[in-house]
């Protein structure tokens, strides 16, 4: 259900700290009670931090952005006007396409890709989860419940993946999407922890398994298997907390009948 009451402007304001006190206690009041807002709000704060933490790192030099742009045949992104705006808030209001978002996004990948070779699944894995957090398509089926999520995925492959919801260990399951990982389309299972979001591939277990832990641009990729499948998660999480998490996942599915 979505809630009507706050645009994504006034939302930001109140993330940075913008709104008067007033204002303030009845947004802190509203979020209490409205759960889509503070899903909005939650979203706008990862979003941020995020950016924050990667978009430095990634930021294209002009030439290169040109060239890229060139290469992906994008329309020539507007004139940047950054004077005061939020840049999370027109990423949040999914003016995306040909954005510099966009190509933001598609560089680190690309970035990613070259320096760790097209075959790494890791590096695959780590660009999935930023382009998909930075073009804000994380969740496709959104929900908490593995019924809704395990069909949707599974109309959608050939294979039927384990979902399961962990939110009294404090994963919770948010909901799923479709990733294409290795040239195969994955379930992509996305979890919350804290303030971190995970996302868990899961594929059949294939002849050669990926490494085991490994760090990447600031994310961590862990991989585990488990009743024949395999399990990729990528997070900013730390890798040991990562790691028990996944490890857990895949043995609750060898487990399961
Ligand atoms: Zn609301």
């Amino acid at each position: 259900m979505s809630c009507s009451r706050n645009s994504e402007e006034r939302l930001s304001a109140y993330v940075d700290g913008e709104l008067g006190p007033f204002a303030r206690w009845r947004m802190d009041a509203h979020l209490r009670g409205c759960a889509d807002c503070a899903a909005r709000v939650q979203a706008l704060r990862g979003l941020s931090e995020r950016l924050r933490r990667e978009v430095p790192r990634h930021a294209a030099p002009d030439a290169l952005r040109e060239r890229l742009r060139a290469q992906l045949g994008a329309p020539a992104p507007a004139p940047r006007t950054r004077t005061g705006a939020r840049p999370w808030t027109w990423l949040a209001g999914g003016a995306l396409a040909g954005s510099a978002a966009t190509i933001v996004a598609i560089l680190a990948g690309t970035l990613l890709l070259r320096q760790a070779g097209s075959d790494d699944l890791v590096a695959e894995a780590v660009k999935d989860h930023v382009q998909a957090a930075l073009q804000d398509r994380r969740i496709e089926v959104a929900s908490s419940d593995q019924h809704t999520v395990k069909p949707w995925l599974s109309a959608r492959l050939d294979y039927s993946p384990p979902v399961r919801d962990f939110a009294s260990e404090g994963y919770t399951l948010v909901g799923g999407r479709l990733e294409v990982l290795g040239g195969e389309r994955v379930a992509t299972l996305v979890y919350q922890y804290r303030l971190h979001m995970i996302d868990v591939f899961v594929r059949p277990a294939p002849a050669r398994a990926p490494g085991s832990a490994r760090s990447l641009r600031g994310f961590n990729v862990v991989h585990a298997t488990g009743g024949d499948m395999d399990y990729l998660a990528v997070s900013d999480l730390n890798t040991a907390e990562l790691g028990a998490f996944v490890e857990r996942v895949a043995k609750a599915s060898a487990a399961a009948p």
